[in-house]
């Protein structure tokens, strides 16, 4: 079962950053860890809800613009017609989460754990759904959790309540995102994955192909249980399918801040009146 908790920010328009006075260096350390969201998968409830918060306010987000799309995904053709549910994914206050850079760095947590085999086991079923997804955009497994676009982390998510409730919940991954400013200027985002140790086999595989979704930019979910992004978790778990791939293309022909420079912006010290 698959719940959704966000936490907004508020970026202004690039028209607005024209009435402030603050600095240029300041717009930067402002832009930096300033955005976060979640989607967690829940084990207990049944419960597909938003639940939204505003958590600063920033400014100076580079205008929305589409990136080109990755070949990989311009030469998927759907021969079934099955059709997309890209109505349900939701853009951000940076518009969609569409990578620009490749490949999408990947960074696998291989721990030390006590029972060493169970922990090579789920490095290798993550690795594997991970590998599922590269098919569409380019990934690249990497060695250093500092260099990597989406890490993914062997350990269970904090309980969370659940929206007009006090009752805490178990989940068992979660995949949140924040910004930062990258040394060439671009404004970027990384993604964390949460996965619980407790989850083997199919089930950590189903999580892991619906988690990674998510963060390749497919931010909601189908309401149907064949595809891979399906809200709840279900006991035969499909693999990636078309309307999955369809969906994850109409969102890369999407506007979005993402991969663009933020130092193009002029910060007058006026006010408008
Ligand atoms: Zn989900």
């Amino acid at each position: 079962m698959y719940s959704r908790q966000t936490q907004k920010l508020i970026l202004s328009t690039p028209k607005s950053t024209i009435r402030t006075t603050i600095t240029k260096t300041v717009v930067f350390q402002r832009l930096i860890v300033s955005l976060a969201l979640a989607i967690g998968t829940a084990l207990l409830i049944i419960l597909t809800s938003f639940q939204s918060s505003a958590i600063l306010v920033t400014s100076a987000s580079p205008p929305l613009k589409p990136h080109p799309l990755p070949p990989t995904l311009t030469q998927w053709q759907d021969s079934t017609n099955s059709g997309d549910y890209f109505s349900q994914v939701s853009p951000t206050q940076v518009g969609y989460l569409v990578w620009s850079q490749f490949p999408i760095r990947v960074y696998v947590e291989s721990t030390q754990a006590v029972n060493s085999k169970q922990a090579q086991d789920w490095v290798k079923t993550v690795s594997q759904a991970v590998q599922e997804w590269s098919v569409y955009l380019p990934l690249a497994i990497v060695e250093q959790p500092k260099d990597a676009d989406i890490t993914i982390v062997r350990k269970t998510p904090p309980l969370q309540t659940s929206p007009g409730s006090k009752i805490l919940r178990a989940r068992s991954a979660q995949t949140t995102y924040e910004m930062y400013v990258s040394k060439n200027n671009l404004l970027s985002h990384r993604f964390t994955i949460l996965l619980s140790p407790s989850q083997t086999g199919q089930y950590l595989l189903a999580a892991t192909r619906h988690e990674f979704g998510h963060a390749l930019g497919i931010w909601g979910h189908s309401p149907l249980p064949s595809d891979a992004l399906y809200f709840s978790q279900v006991r035969n778990s499909p693999p990636i399918s078309a309307r999955d791939v369809n969906t994850l293309k109409l969102v890369y022909e999407q506007p979005t801040s993402l991969g663009w420079s933020v130092g193009t912006f002029s910060v007058k010290n006026s006010h408008e009146t």
